[in-house]
């Protein structure tokens, strides 16, 4: 998992690592656009920039920087020679907040080395009123919007992937996976299923507005997925339903889990308190919150979820 420094749980987590390399801050351009599906959108990003890019393990996560209105290119500080990220975050955050990029999270779908680009698959949500239906929700976000009219030659900044920022997903080391979440999360997932080791087994649970927006994934190991269709829910949660009622498979497990971030927390509490799974076998991630964008500051459970995270990897 990327460890930024400008989320909540971010801050102190790479005490302990080896000295960080060089700053991983690059310009990206858009090569391709393609649907996926009704409700999912395939960016292609390449760029002389992307050239040393290495893609070595699943669930490799980045920062995107999105232009605002008026600019064709995001503003992004130098990295320094140095490569001090506090230094470069500082230089980031004094931008005229008009001026500043907005960024949101994302992650590496695929990495082709012989073009020297990687796919970003973006959810094209209408804000979380659309399907809660509550009309609380804050309306489509400025990472949606971009996505939904980017075309060729468009320009993004991107922050990492960084081996030095990120929590490898341990394959095929527990008797089975459990890997639970939404369609934001589903590139993760895609990414984790496709490097399976042989005889690794996996059970995916993945909940998606409907049929149209499931996926085929080819992998070395005997992996499961049941997907589930928001669209023939009326109220909470289907995703969490599911895993609560699911019959697990015997042996030893190891949780992935990601996406909206109350499920999410639902979801490690059934695991660790109803199923007795030890917390430091649940990798947990809230990717975003009901009503509330990414650049909201962070709410108690937010804080207290950070706090646990920290205190599981001690
Ligand atoms: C580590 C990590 C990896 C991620 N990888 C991906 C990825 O590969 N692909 C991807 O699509 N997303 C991914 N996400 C989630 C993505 O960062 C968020 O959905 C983000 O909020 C989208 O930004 P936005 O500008 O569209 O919306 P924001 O401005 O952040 O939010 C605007 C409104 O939209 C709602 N909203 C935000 N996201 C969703 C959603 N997914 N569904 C319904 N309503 C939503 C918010 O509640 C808010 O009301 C990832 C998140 C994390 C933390």
């Amino acid at each position: 998992m990327t460890r930024h420094p400008d989320t909540p749980a971010d801050t102190d987590t790479t005490a302990g690592r080896p000295a960080a390399p060089a700053l991983p801050v690059r310009t990206v351009e858009v090569s391709a656009v393609r649907r996926i599906s009704p409700r999912m959108v395939r960016v292609t990003l390449g760029g002389p920039a992307l050239a040393d890019f290495s893609y070595d393990a699943p669930d490799q996560q980045v920062k995107l920087y999105f232009p605002r209105p008026g600019q064709t290119v995001p503003r992004l500080p130098e990295p320094g020679a140095d490569g001090d990220v506090m230094r470069w975050y500082g230089a980031f955050q004094a931008i005229p907040e008009d001026e500043r990029p907005w960024t949101r999270s994302y992650t590496i779908r695929s990495h082709d080395p012989a073009r020297g680009t990687v796919d970003v698959d973006f959810v094209l949500h209408d804000g979380s009123a659309d399907e809660a239906g509550d009309g609380a929700g804050s309306g489509e976000g400025p990472a949606t919007r971009w996505a939904r009219s980017a075309g060729p030659g468009d320009v993004l900044g991107m922050f990492g992937p960084s081996a030095y920022f990120a929590e490898p997903v341990p394959l095929g080391t527990a008797d089975w996976m459990l890997l639970a979440g939404d369609e934001s999360a589903l590139p993760a997932i895609g990414t984790i299923i496709e490097a399976l080791p042989e005889g690794a087994r996996a059970v995916a649970y993945v909940e998606v507005w409907d049929a149209a927006e499931e996926q085929r994934f080819e992998s070395a190991g005997e992996v499961t997925v049941h997907w589930l269709h928001r669209a023939a829910t009326t109220d909470g949660s289907p995703l969490v339903e599911a895993v609560r009622a699911a019959e697990f498979p015997a042996g030893s497990v190891f949780a992935w889990l990601g996406g909206e971030a109350s499920a999410v927390r639902a979801l490690r509490r059934h695991l660790v308190g109803g199923r007795g799974l030890d917390k430091r076998s649940v990798h947990f991630t809230g990717y975003w919150r009901r009503s509330l964008t990414q650049d909201d500051a962070p709410t108690e459970a937010d804080l207290a979820e950070a706090r646990e995270r920290l205190a599981d990897r001690s």
